[in-house]
């Protein structure tokens, strides 16, 4: 899966969101997160992000975002 990190706050680029096969992008107010569950991980997202904000989970220190990104996906 991909994950969403702290470089997205205040961005909110949102091209991301737009090339997203599966819908699985969630939107707060200061940031976007994903859903680790239906992210099918295609990564077509990835290099549409101008601040380098999305990352896959196999990348170091991701955990505590792939909880983040469940737990605000499930609230918004
Ligand atoms: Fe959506 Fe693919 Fe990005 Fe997952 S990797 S969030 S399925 S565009």
């Amino acid at each position: 899966t991909y994950i969403v990190n702290d470089a997205c706050i205040a961005c909110k680029y949102t091209d991301c969101v737009e090339v997203c096969p599966v819908d699985c992008f969630y939107e707060g107010e200061n940031m976007l997160v994903i859903h680790p569950d239906e992210c099918i991980d295609c990564g077509v997202c990835e290099p549409e992000c101008p601040a380098d904000a999305i990352r896959p989970d196999t990348d170091a220190g991701t955990e505590q975002w792939v909880e983040f990104n469940r737990k605000y996906s499930e609230l918004w």
